[in-house]
């Protein structure tokens, strides 16, 4: 720990000033969001999800960042959720969009979240937890929450009419395969059920605030976009469809970052790690960076990912442990290297990796490899490069 990575300079940035970091540029989450507003309607309300700790990213600094780009609505999946931007200061409005324990549903009315309802047992339970403001799920072909039945999911919206104390707010939907673009029409099959629940919804109640898409559907169809649309992955600068961002203009805003803790030789038939799941074929020379899946690097990426250091792919080889992951830097790479920063998603030189190509190696999703980075990895703020204070942008008040 004597030898901070820091007092080694960098070709091409600074010094890492952490063992692991995520390192968030909120104004790219800002940009992403002016960016998303671009593609709606004049009146269309763009409600920034930041669910699961703004995807890794951080709730506060990615809500903040967010409305700082346009967003009109937060919208998160529980209470405790909710309350961290409440006691941050922020006086949004914010959906709560999960299913709610009794517990959660006291809390998030008290902390004035809008809860998702779909059976009329729920209106009750949120005017006897004291009332709010609620909106009514309809499922049109998700099979996860909301009511199958159009008539129930009336019948919903007018027990919420005529309750005291309930406000009825909105009217949202759900999509299964908007992120899938040969989807044999199941997603629009799942826009015409909702349009036609909605449009006889309107008709007596025309201010109704009407939401189906996330983002994948939000860019794929401007008729799903409604009165609002909910994006979470977008805002964040990863392409909902597993592409590269950048075809759809979007800016990842988090690079995670480490540096060579370690350099050592490694002669042919010597081996890294448990289990020695990478033997040297050749001689040469093994960096160690002080992550691993306790960080949220997943055990699986043994011997299937790439690191940047100098701006120059070098594989990870051996499994990766707890704390550290190795790395085969070949047999020039030497002493000189320790203490260089390690880039793990993010831009080096003219080095990049994205999380979409890391979510490709362990045949997941791009939203899984940043909302599976642990706690433990530090999140540091910055806007295009000039330090953003992280404590600031967690805790300042709100300026409403
Ligand atoms: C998470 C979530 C979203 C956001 O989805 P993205 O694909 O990240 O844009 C929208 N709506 C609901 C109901 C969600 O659960």
């Amino acid at each position: 720990m004597a030898e901070r990575a820091g007092e080694t300079p960098a070709a091409s940035e600074g010094p890492a000033a952490e063992r692991v970091q995520a390192s968030v540029n909120v104004a790219a989450i800002e940009r992403n969001c002016a960016r998303l507003r671009a593609g709606l309607a004049d009146g269309t309300q763009l409600c920034a999800v930041v669910k699961a700790d703004g995807y890794g990213h951080g709730a506060v600094a990615s809500s903040r960042a967010a409305l700082a780009g346009g967003a009109d609505w937060l919208a998160v999946a529980g209470s405790r959720e909710l309350c961290e931007l409440r006691a941050a200061g922020l006086e949004v409005p914010i959906l709560v969009m999960g299913a709610l324990t009794q517990g959660e549903l006291a809390d998030t009315l008290a902390a004035r979240g809008d809860v998702v309802v779909w059976a009329e047992r729920q209106v009750a339970a949120v005017a006897a937890a004291g009332g709010g403001r609620v909106h009514v799920k309809l499922d049109s072909g998700m099979g996860r929450l909301g009511t199958r039945h159009p008539e129930e999911a009336s019948a919903v919206a007018d027990a919420a009419d005529r309750t005291p104390g309930v406000e009825l707010a909105g009217a949202m939907t759900h999509f299964a395969t908007a992120d899938e673009l040969d989807d044999d029409g199941f997603f629009s099959v799942q826009l015409r059920v909702f349009e036609r629940w909605v449009a006889a919804l309107k008709q007596t109640r025309p201010g109704l605030l009407v939401h189906a898409a996330n983002s994948a559907a939000m860019l794929r169809d401007t008729a799903a976009q409604f009165d609002m649309v909910r994006c979470g992955i977008a805002i964040y600068g990863m392409d909902p469809f597993g592409e590269d961002p950048a075809e759809r203009g979007l800016e990842p805003a988090l690079e995670l970052r480490s540096y060579l803790a370690d350099v050592k030789d490694c002669s042919a038939g010597e081996s890294a790690g448990y289990g020695r799941r990478f033997v040297a074929e050749r001689d040469t020379v093994v960096g160690v960076l002080p992550l691993g899946y306790g960080d949220g690097w997943r055990r699986n990426l043994t011997n299937a990912c790439d690191v940047l250091i100098g701006g120059v792919r070098y594989p990870l080889v051996g499994t990766i442990s707890m704390d550290s992951v190795t790395v085969d830097l070949g047999p020039d790479g030497g002493e000189s290297l320790l203490g260089e920063p390690a880039v793990l998603i993010g831009l080096q030189g003219s080095g990049r990796i994205t999380a979409e190509e890391i979510a490709r190696r362990l045949e997941t999703i791009n939203y899984e490899i940043t909302c599976g980075l642990t706690p433990r990895v530090t999140r540091v703020y910055h806007r295009d490069g000039a330090p953003e204070a992280a404590r600031a942008a967690a805790n300042e008040p709100g300026s409403a």
